[in-house]
């Protein structure tokens, strides 16, 4: 058997944590230019969702990592509402946040004033035009605002739409994989061009991909 030559790593000497105290737990977000950014844990349907959104929109908004198809058990009567809110300046709840969720509400509650509502407002990392934005935010912008609820599209059209000729399958799947802003920017409605419904999250969470496009109609139950 062939020896593996050892590999170097370099370990970066840690610094001691400190003691947690009795303290509200803060968010260590990375900051905005536009304040400082909040988090908020909300009951959904699909579990527990994490939002984190600054003065100014919303910056990631998705179900917690520890939901997988193993334990994900959807319950299409919870109210959308704020369980906790860590907070790095005076905990107000910020409007984009209240927005998002009465947006979330209306929409798990399939109730047709949500098509008359803007999507909650999100951080400007999105609000760049087409024109000189990259692949990823262009993909992600497109699919935010003209796939619509109960349609579906499928990688390569979607990476058509977004500019490059040939679909870009791969790069689309990966703007997907990493879509800061789940079901706003509906990445469950991004489906194999087999009419398969392909990966939710890198794989781990395709039951909720089902149970969402089952909630607009896409699938049957
Ligand atoms: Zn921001």
């Amino acid at each position: 058997m062939a020896s593996i030559p050892p590999t170097k790593t370099r370990v970066k000497p840690r610094k001691p944590r400190k003691p947690s105290g009795s303290r509200p737990m803060r968010c260590m977000k990375s900051e905005c230019h536009h304040g400082p950014t909040n988090t908020y844990s909300l009951a959904t349907p699909i579990g527990t969702m994490e939002l984190v959104s600054c003065p100014r929109g919303i910056h990631t908004l998705g179900q917690l990592n520890t939901i997988n198809d193993d334990n994900f058990i959807p319950r299409p009567d919870q109210e959308v509402c704020i369980k906790t809110q860590l907070f790095k300046d005076n905990g107000y709840t910020y409007k984009p946040a209240l927005k998002c969720v009465e947006w979330l509400s209306l929409y798990f509650k399939k109730d047709p004033t949500l098509h008359t509502l803007p999507l909650p407002a999100i951080c400007s990392f999105l609000k760049k035009s087409n024109k000189g934005a990259t692949f990823t935010s262009r993909v992600l912008h497109n699919l935010a605002h003209k796939i619509k609820y109960g349609q579906t599209v499928s990688y390569g059209a979607l990476g058509k739409l977004s500019g490059s000729p040939t679909g870009a399958c791969r790069a689309v799947g990966q703007a997907m994989r990493n879509n800061p802003v789940q079901i706003l920017i509906p990445c469950h409605r991004v489906i194999e061009a087999s009419g398969k419904i392909g990966n939710y999250s890198g794989g781990s969470k395709n039951n909720t991909k089902v149970w969402l496009l089952q909630l607009e109609g896409v699938l049957k139950t």
